[in-house]
């Protein structure tokens, strides 16, 4: 099958989060399984797009509104992520530093969807399945069924995967000017509570809608920031596909930016040596069990009960944990966790900011992973922490639900707790501590994390069989 995946991140080209590092690997492994996957994504102005080759593949016009806009879709030339890859150059829109976090985003993500499907409507065939993820792309399965100029590419499959449900693209009805004209009597499907809602929007034109986990979709129907009775009436069309990680990526015996290479019959050895260089890196001691936080500082991450719990749990625990951040997010929790460096000299540090090498380094060096996420439609953190013989602490939500197992469970591996509260994360905290005392168990449970398959083989015969199911039907 030929799979053209639509997206706002594509690891390495430009990642914000878990989105960026889906994108990067499904296609790469749907090939890997025979299909022809592609992705196409916005051209910003990242490291990656300066340091690859690229062939000019198409060049078009479009209307934003009243806008006539000329776009580029630029192709790269050696096939360098496992997978076709092409960018949308739209001088002026998309071609910025960041990915997102600008003013016109409306406008730059519409005129991005627009782009793409006028450069869809100029091939010779159609693709199999359009995959279009989250609401930067959730316009494209309304384009696509109602729009009047591609009527032609109507019976085009479109699926639509939701990474995360809290963003969702709102814009007022002011808006539906940017749009390419429509058959006026499907405004309804562009609509959720008087705004157009792209993400809504998907939902209700897409052929299947996933989530990233069979939990987080279980949570919608419930709680998903004014979507639930959507989700509740569309819940035939909808499933959960747990997402998979790529083990090529995230491999410590070949990992490029950790520094002790290490496989399960040596992970303590290895781990401990990793744990070093982190601790005399941030001045932090190397003999109490090292928590490691990484992630979006923002309130689904509960980053906000960070400084509390943290504070909580040094000074009643004093000099028997310690606690490394990385992260960055809301401007506050971002002050807050900052002001706290120095004060616990040995026992904890933050680093704001974003930086993939130090992350991998705290995956490799950690002794846990704390997620106390108030929302976690998959996550990928965890399954990292594993991979690399970190044992996660996460609340019991989402993905995490579905991929940690309690240590008080036969053959449990990690610690769970309920509540994204400060006592249950300082009573987690107790608990790692006790567990970190017991050299045994503490091996044990990371050489069985680290065997775990969490590799995408299983999520690309997923994807295919819900694939031919639509064609079918
Ligand atoms: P989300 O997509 O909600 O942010 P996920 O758990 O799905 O959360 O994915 C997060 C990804 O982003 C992981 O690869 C994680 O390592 C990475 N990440 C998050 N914040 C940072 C950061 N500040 N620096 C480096 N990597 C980060």
């Amino acid at each position: 099958m030929e799979i053209l995946h639509v997206s706002a991140e594509c690891y390495p080209v430009a990642k914000a989060g878990g989105l960026g590092d889906v994108v990067g690997a499904l296609p790469k492994y749907q090939n890997k399984a025979g299909h022809i996957a592609k992705v196409v994504m916005p051209m910003y102005r990242t490291k990656f797009l300066y340091n690859n080759n690229w062939s000019v593949d198409y060049k078009g016009s479009a209307y934003l509104g009243n806008y006539h806009f000329e776009f580029t879709i630029i192709k790269e030339t050696t096939n360098k992520l496992g997978f076709d890859l092409y960018l949308v150059d739209i001088n002026g829109l998309l071609d910025r530093e960041k990915i997102y976090g600008y003013d016109d985003d409306t406008d730059r993500f519409v005129a991005f969807q627009i782009a793409v499907v006028s450069w869809l409507s100029s091939w010779q065939h159609q693709p199999d399945i359009v995959h279009c993820h989250d609401h930067h792309a959730g316009l494209i399965p309304f384009m696509l069924k109602h729009c009047l100029a591609f009527k032609h590419l109507q019976h085009i499959v479109t699926i639509f995967t939701i990474h995360n449900a809290q963003y969702q693209g709102w814009m007022g009805w002011d808006k539906s000017v940017l749009l390419p004209e429509w058959d006026s009597w499907k405004s309804g499907q562009l609509d959720w509570n008087n705004t157009i809602n792209p993400l809504a929007s998907a939902v209700k034109c897409a052929w299947k809608v996933t989530t990233v986990s069979q939990s987080y979709m279980n949570e919608l129907k419930h709680n998903s920031n004014g979507l639930e009775a959507l989700f509740e009436y569309e819940k035939g069309k909808c499933i959960g596909i747990l997402n998979g990680i790529d083990t090529e990526v995230w491999d410590t015996a070949t990992d490029a930016m950790i520094q002790h290479h290490y496989k399960p019959a040596t992970v303590t050895a290895g781990k401990q040596k990793n744990k070093n260089i982190l601790c005399e890196q941030f001045g932090l001691n190397k003999e109490v069990p090292l928590i490691v936080f990484i992630g979006r500082l923002v309130g689904e991450k509960a980053a906000d009960i960070l400084p509390d719990s943290i504070t909580v749990s040094l000074n009643n625990l004093k000099h028997q944990v310690s606690f490394l951040l990385l992260g960055s997010g809301e401007p506050h929790v971002e002050w807050q966790l900052g002001d706290m460096n120095g004060k616990y000299p040995g026992y904890y540090h933050i680093e704001i900011g974003y930086n993939e090498t130090l992350s991998h380094q705290m995956y490799a060096g950690a002794d846990f992973l704390l997620m106390p996420s108030r929302v976690e439609p998959c996550g990928l953190n965890q399954m990292y922490a594993m991979r690399y013989g970190t044992v996660p602490m996460v609340r019991s939500t989402g993905g995490l639900q579905d991929t940690v197992m309690d240590m008080g469970e036969t053959d449990g591996f990690g610690i769970r707790f309920n509540n994204a509260s400060v006592s249950d994360i300082h009573y987690s905290v107790s608990r790692a501590l006790s567990v970190y005392k017991d050299d045994k168990h503490m091996q044990k449970m990371r050489q069985h994390m680290m065997q775990i398959d969490h590799s995408w083989e299983k999520t690309v015969n997923d994807y295919t069989t819900l694939y031919e199911s639509v064609k079918r039907q």
